[in-house]
């Protein structure tokens, strides 16, 4: 890069910052990048130089604000490649992009006999809702597989695309494996079955040059908190003529051209996507950030991006206590590299790794079914942006040594007694072999898994329980506790926890795991509560 990382680093200032005694490291822009300063200066700018509504004012602040709004409409269009500002909607984020999309297009376009194709490693923003739209219309759901190494199958890919695909939705580059795929080729296979072409562009747009143009898709979608722009703020990029042929999304003033008590007809692109007072701010913000990346330097981006993907993929190789998902090494990634170490649940080397100031993500990055896929309740995600370095990766690796004896000191100080001691000494920690009931769960969120089994005698009294337990160390330790404490209650017992967990720790809540100290009891009463209902039936 041109602009070399230190000048970068200098541009944002959250980076200087220290977690508990360590230096920063964050390494969680997959999720959110950080923002620069010349973005977030925009916020001062506005709100104390020309805040006003858009549109609607004839006075100087709202018409410097429309000018701002609408000309940042422009420089996302030139940021994507679009033709002209009205092909670029501002939307809340990617998510909903591509909602408006499904709803506006798919509600009236499929039908039974339709397939809607999408990736195996699709975003659940873009999976649940095709996967939801397709259950309204009666359309088909159909996946394109992802291969041993990480990529699309292409060839698959010719085989599910075909003359019953309505609309292709897919993913340009993956938020769990880094794969960059090729959606081009996709686009054309699409549009030989005349089918419309979604790309999901939440990790394309912040990390390569993107030309909706040139890859020919019918829609692009991303999020500003993605690409050094704040939160609030995505873009959906679509051909003039299909927004045009399009029903709104939302309906509500803005969007409108003239209303009746009867009738009412839209406003022009793009505006007749967004309705009601829209995120000024935070779209002058991305033009900003917009400005801010072709500074840099898109293909300069790129470059660093798959050089620190591919250094981490050397200094994760050197380990063999660690698994790694994604293109193999030499395969161009975007930067980010999701793995396991063994013996260590995500969720606990996430902590380990905050306790160094290392900022990373586990769970399995809304992309459930590839995990399932892949076998894994979850993964730890580390991503990079424009102002890491190697010396950071280096930190993260270190930072795995001896992490798994690491825990148990850190759950000894961090947690009440008793958790670490159902830690060291887990109770009931097997399956039972006729249980009444069981109850499994999946805590997308963090990739937690595990399984209650319970034994109910005849008068409801709980016999036995029993966990099996892909969990982190806390939540593990918790479902142990509650096996423990509930043996001999009664089934109405377990249906009704409530901060029993609370009780039995005295009130110690850990701040970070709030999630998986509760987990467990919700588990238990859900599960309770389901077997009592199925009894009285
Ligand atoms: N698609 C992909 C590939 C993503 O990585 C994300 C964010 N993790 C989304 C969609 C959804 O983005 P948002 O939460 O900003 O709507």
């Amino acid at each position: 890069m041109d602009k070399g990382v230190s000048a970068i680093r200098s541009d944002f200032p959250v980076l200087e910052r220290r977690v508990g005694d360590e230096q920063l490291v964050y390494l969680d822009n997959a999720a959110t990048t950080q923002t620069p300063k010349q973005v977030y200066d925009v916020y001062e700018d506005f709100y104390g130089g020309y805040n006003a509504n858009v549109h609607r004012g004839i006075h100087a602040l709202s018409h410097e604000a429309s000018v701002a709004y609408e000309e940042a409409h422009d420089r996302l269009a030139e940021f994507v490649g679009a033709e002209c500002r009205e092909e670029m909607v501002f939307t809340k984020n990617t998510t909903e992009s591509i909602n408006l999309v499904a709803y506006g297009l798919g509600l009236n376009e499929l039908g039974p006999g339709d397939e809607v194709v999408l990736t195996e490693m699709e975003h659940h923003a873009s999976l649940v809702t095709w996967q939801q739209v397709a259950k309204r219309t009666g359309a088909g759901v159909r996946y394109i597989r992802v291969d041993e190494s990480g990529r699309l199958d292409l060839e698959h890919a010719k085989e599910v695309i075909g003359p019953d695909t309505a609309v292709v939705s897919v993913v340009h580059v993956s938020n769990t494996l880094g794969t960059v795929n090729p959606v081009k080729e996709i686009a054309e296979l699409a549009h030989d079955e005349d089918a419309y072409v979604l790309v999901d562009g939440a990790q394309s747009a912040p990390t390569r040059p993107v030309d909706v143009q040139k890859m020919d898709a019918d829609f692009f979608t991303f999020s500003g908190h993605k690409m050094a722009g704040p939160t609030g703020i995505g873009g959906l990029y679509g051909k003039r003529h299909l927004l045009e042929e399009m029903e709104p999304f939302l309906y509500g003033g803005e969007m409108i051209r003239h209303v009746t008590f009867s009738e009412s007809s839209w406003n022009g692109l793009p505006w007749k996507f967004e309705a009601g007072t829209p995120p000024i701010a935070e779209g002058i913000a991305l033009a900003a950030a917009a400005d801010y990346l072709d500074d840099i330097g898109m293909d300069a981006v790129r470059e660093h991006e798959n050089d620190l993907a591919q250094y981490a993929l050397s200094r994760l190789g050197e380990r063999d206590d660690v698994e790694i998902y994604g293109p193999p090494a030499g395969v161009e990634r975007s930067g980010l590299v999701a793995f396991n170490l063994d013996g260590v649940h995500g969720h606990d080397l996430s902590s380990l790794l905050n306790d160094r100031g290392i900022a990373v993500r586990a769970g399995d990055h809304c992309t459930q079914p590839l995990h399932d896929k892949l076998a894994i309740p979850g993964s730890v995600r580390a991503s990079f942006y424009v102002y890491n370095t190697t010396d950071e990766i280096d930190r993260l690796v270190d930072a795995l040594d001896g992490a798994r004896e690491r825990l148990d000191t850190y759950l000894s100080e961090r947690y009440h007694d008793r958790i670490y001691d159902h830690h060291r000494n887990p109770r009931n920690a097997s399956g039972l072999a006729n249980p009444s009931f069981t109850k499994h769960s999946e805590e997308t969120s963090c990739g937690d898994e595990g399984e209650f089994h319970a034994e109910i005698a005849a008068d409801g009294t709980i016999e036995r329980l029993g966990f099996e337990s892909r969990s982190c160390a806390v939540s593990t330790a918790v479902a142990s506790m509650l096996t423990e404490y509930l043996e001999g209650e009664t089934l109405e017992t377990a249906a009704e926890l409530d901060g029993v967990v609370a009780d039995l720790l005295d009130g110690e809540f850990p701040d970070l795991r709030h999630d998986c100290v509760v987990g467990p009891e919700q588990v238990i009463r859900e599960g309770a509560a389901e077997f009592l209902d199925a009894s009285e039936k």
